[in-house]
């Protein structure tokens, strides 16, 4: 059998059907705003969401950066989880890019409510930073997969609103959550000033993020993505993955959800397992007994062809994914049972 890669649900590669709809784009210049695939992939995101325009990026990384440098300047602020994707793994952008400073919370599995962030908003007074902009992660990746309802959100934003502040999405798995939570991208979109949506993890394209807005906030994201050397000429080859993925690989995530959760069940009787997080989504999080030292067992799941991911201190994550099939998932079980 193949390799089982566990590590991330970015490690997919396009299906033929995928390659196929790639091969047959219609394309053209998009710096000068003239392909024609790019341009549809931003209006049909855009729409999806109830949000007026869309900027297709390489990557999540710099639609969330552009978002941030959007919505502050230096000695502003943002306000997000202490284990936020923007603050941890986008390299420092967000002093580097936008020269601003971060307020994290030490929130519960990577969610934030209204009333932490109500604590972070700094009173106005020289000594500190002007507070700017509060940035969700749905699903939360560190947080092991679990997400935010409407419900949840609309009491942040209404929080936003009131206190002149941003709103920003890193919905890097957005869909996963709407997915898992049964609500539609327009429930969620309307109470977000920008969306980051990346169409290269679950939705099983090969690259692209794409970040939707406001005509205006976009029109500004557009520069931004020049200057940070994001502007893409015939990207339509890699719009029209993000079409197909958007078109045909959104409900099956559920599949996703389930295989995910049977490796939760198989984990939790497992001797080498000191504890299991609830997997709500496609990410897996589990905590290896002390005295197993994290390499060694990475070493042995390798050994029989399973990649995964360490997570932190005794951690390991593995994540599900459209190339992740049922055959894989019993050999997956098959070898975690067999390690002792
Ligand atoms: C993957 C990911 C991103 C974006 O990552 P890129 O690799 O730059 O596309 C952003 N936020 C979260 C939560 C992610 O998991």
């Amino acid at each position: 059998m193949n390799t089982i890669d566990l590590r991330s649900d970015t490690v997919t590669k396009p299906s033929k059907a995928m390659l196929e709809a790639m091969f047959q784009a219609q394309t053209g210049d998009d710096v000068y705003g003239e392909d024609p695939t790019v341009n549809m992939l931003e209006k049909s995101c855009a729409q999806f969401f109830g949000k007026e325009a869309g900027l297709f990026c390489p990557s999540g990384t710099m639609t969330n950066q552009i978002a941030i440098k959007l919505h502050t300047e230096p000695l502003s602020e943002v306000i997000c989880d202490l284990t936020a994707h923007i603050y941890n793994y986008e390299g420092g952008g967000i002093a580097f890019n936008s020269a601003a400073s971060v307020c994290v919370i030490p929130g519960e599995r990577g969610k934030i409510n209204a009333d932490q962030i109500a604590q972070c908003i700094r009173p106005d007074n020289i000594h500190y930073p002007i507070s700017k902009l509060v940035s969700l992660e749905n699903t939360s990746n560190k947080g092991g997969g679990s997400y935010y309802t409407a419900a949840e959100i609309a009491p942040i934003a209404e929080l936003c609103r009131s206190q002149n502040l941003a709103l920003h999405l890193d919905g890097a798995r957005v869909f996963n959550a709407l997915v898992a939570a049964k609500e539609t991208p327009a429930q969620h979109g309307q109470y977000f000033d920008t969306i980051s949506v990346c169409l290269s993890k679950g939705l099983g394209a090969p690259v692209g993020s794409v970040l939707l807005g406001t005509e205006a906030n976009i029109k500004k994201a557009r520069r931004i993505r020049k200057v940070l050397g994001g502007g893409m000429r015939q990207a339509g080859y890699l719009a029209a993955a993000g079409i197909y993925a958007l078109q045909n690989n959104l409900d099956r995530l559920t599949q996703d959800h389930t295989r995910a959760k049977q490796l939760e069940e198989s984990l939790k009787t497992c001797a080498f397992i000191a504890e299991v997080l609830p997997v709500e989504t496609n990410i897996v999080i589990f905590k290896l007994q002390n005295g197993i030292d994290p390499d060694t067992f990475l070493a042995k799941l390798a050994e029989q062809n399973i990649l995964a991911s360490g997570f932190g201190p005794q951690q390991i994550r593995f994540v599900t994914h459209l190339d992740f099939t049922d055959d894989m998932l019993e050999k997956s079980i098959k070898v975690l049972k067999a390690i002792a």
